[in-house]
């Protein structure tokens, strides 16, 4: 049975042990709203330097919004998910370019919120609670891990029905005065107490005479997540062209990039070098540099073969730039990653 004793137990640990975080710190909802969407997908201390380095460089809103989305994508580089930051990019121009919310700075309402792109029930719950103390809440993996505990609902929480179901709880135990704070202790106290893994976190819980599925010996088993779809193989070798003589009068050294345009597919306007993919795994000799590259439905199974070349060859698409220059691009992690490898020989 839920009752204040369960809000003042959870209150009283989130002070003894929350993080100090920068957006946590603040009721700035544009900043609020930056860190959500850098910190899906990424673990805190990864997404506090690229948090830093975009409030640097991009303060307010009307700050991003007036950024080329190519400076956007560089500064999100690293990070993966490239529609994150192409949304957030978007967001920025619909908020500035409406006019709305010059006064506030940034959309109030939970409604406005969850209509910026990439703004789902999440974020929008998010901002509004931690930004203007709104009574919505905001679930993530941490929430849903915590509630499938406490209450012992053995229900997939990644489903549609399942999704309806937690709902359905956490409104009813959301603190409704308090929700800034009911969302910012109960999503800490699942990053860090109500762990995946328990340990002994079980024994030392304040919350443990509330929790259901501690007293049924369940808790080590939820929460219950719908089967993992299948994860498609896809074939790349990439051509990375090096064409170090003087023909194109300095003395730097060349290569070819090119662009992913395509919407649909992975790393969309992301830079690689040219690139062919094949039906099924490739046999023929195979390049000393391999990568298998795993994304959240595809993995990848990448050759890179370098070429070097007196004259570079007419590929279609593709922009010749100085090797010092790749840094200038939006490059995609499997790139970056067959690049950290190449400098240790490349260009020499
Ligand atoms: S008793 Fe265990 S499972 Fe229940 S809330 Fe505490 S840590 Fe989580």
């Amino acid at each position: 049975m839920i009752n204040s004793l369960f809000y003042n137990r959870l209150y009283e640990w989130y002070e003894m042990n929350h993080r100090v975080l920068p957006w946590r710190e603040t009721e700035d909802a544009y900043r609020i709203w930056l860190s959500e969407v850098i910190l899906q997908q990424t673990r805190v201390a990864q997404g506090m330097e690229y948090y830093m380095r975009f409030v640097a460089r991009w303060p307010k809103v009307e700050d991003l919004a007036a950024a080329d989305e190519a400076d956007v994508l560089r500064e999100w580089q690293g990070l993966g998910y490239y529609s994150r930051a192409r949304n957030l990019h978007k967001a920025a121009q619909m908020v500035v370019e409406s006019g709305k919310w010059k006064a506030e700075g940034f959309p109030n309402t939970f409604e406005a919120l969850r209509a910026l792109p990439g703004v789902g029930d999440y974020t929008a719950g998010a901002i509004a609670s931690f930004a203007y103390n709104l009574p919505y809440p905001a679930v993530d993996g941490n929430v849903y891990r915590v509630v499938a505990r406490l209450l012992d609902i053995d229900e997939a929480f990644d489903t549609t029905a399942g999704k309806k179901l937690f709902h359905k709880h956490i409104e009813t135990l959301l603190d409704r005065e308090h929700a800034r704070m009911f969302n910012s202790a109960i999503m800490e106290f699942g990053a860090l107490h109500c762990t995946p893994v328990l340990g002994d976190n079980c024994t030392v819980c304040p919350l443990q005479e509330f929790c259901l599925g501690y007293a049924h010996g369940t808790a080590s088993l939820l929460p219950v997540r719908k089967p993992r779809p299948k994860v498609r193989d896809r074939w790349f070798t990439y051509h990375v062209y090096v064409q170090s003589d003087d023909v194109q009068g300095t003395k730097d050294i060349y290569t070819l990039i090119r662009r992913r345009e395509n919407p649909k597919d992975i790393w969309y306007h992301l830079y690689e070098f040219p690139c062919e993919e094949h039906p099924s795994p490739v046999t023929c000799n195979p390049s000393p540099l391999t990568f298998t590259h795993t994304l959240s439905h595809q993995k990848l199974h990448a050759r890179f073969l370098i070429h070097r070349v007196q004259k570079m060859p007419s590929v279609e698409g593709t922009l010749t730039i100085p090797w010092s220059a790749l840094d200038d691009y939006a490059l995609s992690r499997l790139t970056l990653r067959a690049l950290d490898t190449m400098q240790l020989s490349l260009p020499n």
